[in-house]
């Protein structure tokens, strides 16, 4: 006969071999979890809610264009989850908060949220730039995060359930961007912004991360990576041989998103290809 601790001992083995496998086995499944993806209808931003909508969570998308948004939830419904669009322009204040209340009644709650939407930078040299375009970069790059992070931490610790918080950034954070001194400013900014938050907010289970991009193929980098000129030469510094998709941003929503990323906070994730390591 087996001692009763004994006993008592393999079943709760057992359970933590059952926690655990389920653990093993599901850790990246997203079913019940909602998510937000600022624009997400396109780039970066659909690769990033392919990957969570496929991985079970529900999904809203915010983008400017309500035709674009339409077109993206449509390829996004295939997998099976809901999927709600909100037309916002993220520079606008009131439009964000507008566009989380929507989300909220949608959803009745918001698990993750991706601060994706930006613009890039033009090609102006940096004694030509004029105070609007810098504005403008600044307006969307770094307002339209502040606007959509507060919302979404706000309602994360009021909720008392946690959450995950990420920014779409990019290497320009760390390396130096010619002619784009505006946007290389901006990404800087929001890692450091993620990296408070996470500071700040970590005691309440929420966490917050940056991720890094190098060049991606997307209608944002096309003047660069289908460049004749630029392109080559970006290409040949990219150890891996190809510039990014924007399905290669599936995984890191995914896990940011999942219990899979519960410990990892404050951090600032590169993916390109090894661009900024050469
Ligand atoms: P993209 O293909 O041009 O897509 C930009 C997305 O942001 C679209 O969904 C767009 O939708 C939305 N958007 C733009 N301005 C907005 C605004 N004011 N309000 C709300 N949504 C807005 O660009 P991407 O390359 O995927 O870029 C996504 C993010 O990755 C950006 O933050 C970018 O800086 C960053 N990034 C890109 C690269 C790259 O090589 N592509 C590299 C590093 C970092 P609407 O036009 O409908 O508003």
């Amino acid at each position: 006969m087996v001692p009763v601790r004994h006993h008592r001992a393999q079943a709760v083995a057992g359970g933590l071999l059952v926690v655990l496998t389920g653990r093993m086995t599901n850790i990246f499944d997203l079913t019940g979890t909602t998510a937000i993806v600022t624009g997400g209808n396109r780039g970066i931003g659909l690769g990033m809610a392919e990957g969570l909508a496929a991985a079970g969570a529900a999904v809203s998308i915010w983008g400017r264009s309500a035709e674009r948004n339409e077109e993206a939830a449509e390829q996004l419904r295939s997998h099976g989850g809901e999927v709600l669009t909100v037309s916002c322009d993220v520079a606008d204040e009131d439009a964000v908060r507008g566009a989380f209340a929507e989300t909220l009644d949608a959803f009745g709650k918001v698990d993750a949220c991706f601060a994706n939407a930006g613009v890039g930078a033009g090609s102006t040299r940096f004694e030509d730039m004029t105070t609007d375009e810098w504005r403008h970069i600044m307006s969307v790059n770094l307002d339209g995060v502040f606007f959509t992070l507060r919302e979404a931490a706000s309602h994360m610790k009021q909720r008392g359930e946690g959450g995950s918080l990420v920014v779409t950034a990019s290497v320009a954070a760390r390396l130096g961007m010619p002619r784009g001194e505006h946007y290389s400013a901006t990404k800087a900014a929001v890692t450091g912004l993620a990296r408070s938050l996470a500071v700040e907010y970590g005691r309440h289970g929420i966490r917050a991360n940056s991720v890094l991009p190098g060049w991606v193929v997307t209608d944002m980098s096309a003047p660069i990576t289908k460049g004749e000129r630029a392109g080559p030469v970006m290409l040949a510094r990219t150890p891996a041989g190809r510039f990014g998709e924007a399905d290669d941003f599936a995984g890191i929503a995914v896990y940011l998103a999942s219990k899979a990323s519960s410990w990892h906070t404050g951090d600032e994730i590169v993916i390109d290809g090894g661009f900024s390591k050469t």
